[in-house]
């Protein structure tokens, strides 16, 4: 672990665990008590609404690993016939993380909830055919799918 390429240096930084962070307003507070197991760009037109951006940067967390620490009575869930439930701050309107509803420890937390960095990095982009035409696809070589990336993260 003592010599690592310069190309490693970005993620050089392990990051102190836990990994804290929070909503906009500050009224609901999280930690994550194990290292993120895999993080991705999401460009499907939902996380484009909810999110208001061009992607959603998430990061699927171990099981187990999600402690709410305040605001708990703040998070509401958006639950939409399919696919993962939304869970934001009701007081500001911040996504914080979506949730598997078949398996809920099954948890994806948005990154720029966390107050620092979280130690991964989105290795992959999804669903790009839903891309925003206002903001070309970055040229960052990450892999891009059409569609979702198998196995969904
Ligand atoms: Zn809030
Ligand atoms: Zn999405």
């Amino acid at each position: 672990m003592c010599a690592r390429p310069l190309s490693q240096a970005s993620l050089s930084s392990v990051p102190e665990l836990p990994l804290t962070g929070g909503c906009l307003c500050g009224g609901v507070r999280f930690e994550v008590t194990e290292p993120l197991v895999s993080a991705s760009y999401c460009h499907c037109t939902r996380c484009q609404r909810r999110t208001g951006a061009a992607a959603s940067a998430q990061a699927r967390i171990a099981e187990g690993s999600l402690r709410i620490t305040a605001g708990e009575e703040l998070v509401r869930s958006y639950e939409p016939p399919d696919g993962f439930a939304k869970e934001f701050c009701s007081a500001c309107g911040s996504a914080l993380w979506s949730r598997d509803p078949e398996d809920p420890e099954v948890i994806s937390v948005r990154l720029g909830a966390f107050d620092a960095d979280p130690g991964i990095r989105p290795a992959y982009r999804q669903f790009v055919t839903y891309a925003a035409p206002w903001e070309a696809l970055p040229d960052d070589g990450l892999p891009r799918y059409p569609e979702r990336h198998p196995p969904s993260a």
